[in-house]
């Protein structure tokens, strides 16, 4: 497995001419589910845990509003409720929660390098990456004016809120193809607007979606606004764009799902760590590992397929867990 290859790690530049540095057994970048998950099991097995929370502190739950599939919760939670709930938890073992950006990594020596905010360095044993991954968007107005009011980029966690309504999704391939399919089983209809006239599905999920009755593929559409007063009534979209035959059409809809993929936010780590072609940090299979010895990967920047927040704290304990014994057999 090509994770296991040594890498060129000659480059120290980047990291040393930053003169604050302090020295921490365990680094925790990012306060998502997995992050916040990482801290408190790091913090109960006295790793004294330091985390960075990033820019979205709690992570992408808190841009929802319910969250009504996370188990505990049996009358469901907002998303900002229940990552201050993960805060409270990991702090009162011990967790120091410090609001920053980690701007740089170094990873090539025993001890990890993490620059902060371009001013500070950190000196980590173990380094546990939970910077989670972005729903890619159109970059439409109406997709900010409509967020929580009709817009979103997870069928899986939102799709319940309009049983028996007509939504369309966006995209063309599998995520989308997924997508459509799980909303079809819940919605009275979906359209799915795929920008060209083939789908970049697999086979398998594209027979899946033409042979769901309730799905009607939008063949060459593109979304160029949403209209509604209180939240999302109709998407106008434009056919066929750029071609004698363009024509724009308003369809109604309840709910606009985006699934044009997700971008890993694993930039500042790829000089050092094995990502796939799409930027996910690769782990070790059934563990948190990466490729180097020390830096461990949970929650969505790790993981392409499932990308929900209790799978992302289920690996968050792992990282933690793995962190724990990668320090014992170090000291
Ligand atoms: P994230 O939650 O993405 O958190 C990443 C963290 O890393 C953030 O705190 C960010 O500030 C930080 N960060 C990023 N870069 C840096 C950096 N350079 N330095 C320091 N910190 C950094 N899942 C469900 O299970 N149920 C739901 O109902 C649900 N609803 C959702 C609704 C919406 C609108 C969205 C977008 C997602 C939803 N999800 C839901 C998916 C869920 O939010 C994610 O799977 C989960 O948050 C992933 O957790 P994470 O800890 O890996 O990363
Ligand atoms: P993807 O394969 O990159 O597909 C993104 C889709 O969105 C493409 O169809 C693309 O159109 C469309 N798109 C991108 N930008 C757009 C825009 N601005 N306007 C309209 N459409 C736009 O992403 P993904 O579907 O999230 O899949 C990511 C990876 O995960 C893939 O390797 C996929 O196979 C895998 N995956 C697998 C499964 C599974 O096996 N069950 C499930 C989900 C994901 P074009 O086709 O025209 O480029």
């Amino acid at each position: 497995m090509d994770i296991f290859k040594p890498l060129d790690l000659t480059n120290d530049s980047q990291t040393t001419d930053i003169k604050n540095s302090e020295k921490v057994k365990c680094l925790i970048i990012g306060s998502g589910p997995a992050g916040y998950t990482a801290a408190i099991y790091a913090a109960r097995a006295n790793l004294k845990p330091v985390l960075y929370t990033g820019l979205q502190m709690g992570g992408q739950l808190t841009t929802t509003t319910e969250v009504e599939n996370y188990p505990g919760y049996p009358d469901g939670v907002t998303g900002p409720v229940m990552m201050e709930d993960f805060k409270k938890q990991a702090e009162r073992f011990g967790a120091e929660v410090r609001f920053g950006i980690a701007t740089k990594a170094n990873f090539s020596g025993k001890i990890h390098k993490v620059t902060i905010d371009d001013s500070k360095m950190i000196e980590a044993e173990a380094v546990i990456i939970a910077t989670g991954a972005t729903a890619k968007y159109l970059g439409l107005e109406a997709e900010s004016r409509y967020a929580g009011m009709g817009v979103s980029a997870c069928a899986t966690c939102d799709g319940f809120f309009y049983k028996g309504k007509d939504v369309a999704v966006v995209g063309g391939g599998d995520t989308a193809a997924e997508e459509a399919t799980y909303l079809a089983g819940l919605c009275r209809k979906v359209y799915l607007v795929v920008r060209r006239n083939v789908l970049r599905a697999s086979k398998t999920m594209q027979d899946r979606v033409l042979n769901t009755p309730n799905i009607d593929v939008l063949w060459e559409h593109q979304a160029i606004d949403l209209y509604g007063e209180n939240g999302v009534e109709g998407v106008v979209l434009v056919k066929q764009k750029g071609t004698p035959r363009e024509e724009t059409v308003k369809i109604k809809i309840d709910g606009f799902f985006l699934a044009i993929g997700h971008t890993p936010n694993s930039d500042i780590f790829k000089e050092f760590i094995h990502t796939n072609e799409t930027g996910y940090i690769k782990t070790i299979p059934g563990s948190t590992k990466t490729n180097i010895p020390g830096v461990f990967a949970a929650g969505d920047v790790q993981d392409p397929v499932y990308r929900q927040a209790v799978t992302a704290a289920g690996s968050g304990c792992m990282a933690a867990i793995d962190a724990e014994r990668y320090l014992s057999e170090m000291h």
